[in-house]
């Protein structure tokens, strides 16, 4: 079983102008880091438009195609970084929902409410009891902490809810998203706090990912997800190896989960190929690194299976 837990469905008018150019920037530094360089105008009139798919039929097709059985989908609230967009956040998490509805057995749709938000936390209420959504994602580095008292009002409710938490946590070097509030040094408290709230940090706190598993070792209701990694998996290997089997070693087998941060790195590596890289550790793995096939099984579906409570 695979199970995309960190995919981000896309549409232009869910977001502002500016996330669409935040997002051309991020992908200029990254094929520049491959040695392409590409015209700022030839990106975005031609890799952000690719990302689009406001009814998830690309996305479906895709999973049918290959093998993908079911996808977490995190919508983003970015309103107070980048102003409201032409599609409210009412209207987006409902377009989630509703493909929720569609494909009930492929589908599972988070809800989303930047904490700051006037009335969030009963905005949360609502999107769960309306919508049927199944979770919560927070993007702290649109700018607040994980433990602000404002976060806990929408937390407190998540709780009672007894909704599974992904919170995106790393540095994505990204204008202007401010990375300082990705530390997952943060979740000490959250965790403490919340001592039976699952909350995942998102893209295994890339940059900070020791210290992710440090703080993580003894708060056993945190775990992670290898989204956005790709680029790691593809151009270091050792590297990739390495750090997964770091993060296996510190939070145990089953608390690591697969996540692909699609379709935004779809354009480097497709969910496939990426499950297949962790399908295959056992028997590709560099001399000295060992997986084991129940590792491989917990990462790529099981883990993500019982904390979606489908098991
Ligand atoms: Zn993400």
């Amino acid at each position: 079983m695979i199970i995309d837990a960190h995919y981000h469905l896309a549409a232009r008018e869910w977001y502002s102008e500016g996330w669409w150019q935040t997002v051309n920037g991020m992908y200029i530094n990254g094929m520049r880091n491959l040695g392409i360089e590409m015209p700022p105008e030839m990106v975005m009139e031609t890799m952000i438009p690719a990302l689009w798919d406001p009814e998830g039929e690309a996305l479906i097709n895709d999973m049918e195609t290959n093998g993908i059985d079911k996808t977490v989908l995190l919508p983003m609230d970015f309103w107070l970084m980048y102003g409201e967009p032409e599609v409210s956040l009412e209207g987006q998490l409902k377009a989630f929902s509703d493909l929720q509805s569609k494909h009930p057995d492929k589908i599972i749709a988070y809800a989303t409410v930047d904490a700051r938000r006037p009335n969030a936390a009963d905005f949360l209420v609502h999107a769960i009891k309306e919508w049927g959504l199944k979770g919560l994602n927070l993007y702290p580095q649109t700018g607040f902490f994980m433990n602000d008292a404002v976060t806990y009002k929408v937390l407190e409710k998540a709780y009672e809810l007894g909704l599974p938490v992904t919170c995106h946590t790393g540095q994505f070097g990204a204008v202007p998203l401010r990375a300082k509030y990705g530390d997952p040094i943060h979740l000490d408290d959250v965790t403490q706090e919340f001592p039976n709230m699952i909350i995942t940090a998102g893209h295994m706190a890339f940059g900070w990912h020791e210290q992710l598993f440090y703080t993580a070792g003894l708060r056993y209701n945190i775990m992670t997800d290898i989204s956005a990694w790709q680029d790691v998996a593809h151009a270091n290997y050792l590297k990739f190896c390495k750090v997964l089997r770091h993060a296996l070693d510190r939070l145990g087998p089953h608390r690591v989960l697969f996540g692909t941060d699609n379709p935004y790195v779809s354009a480097l590596m497709s969910t496939r190929a990426y499950a297949d890289i962790i399908r295959d550790l056992p028997q590709k793995a560099p001399e000295g690194i060992t997986f084991t096939e129940a590792e491989v099984n917990a990462i790529l579906g099981e883990n993500a299976a019982r904390i979606l409570s489908l098991s």
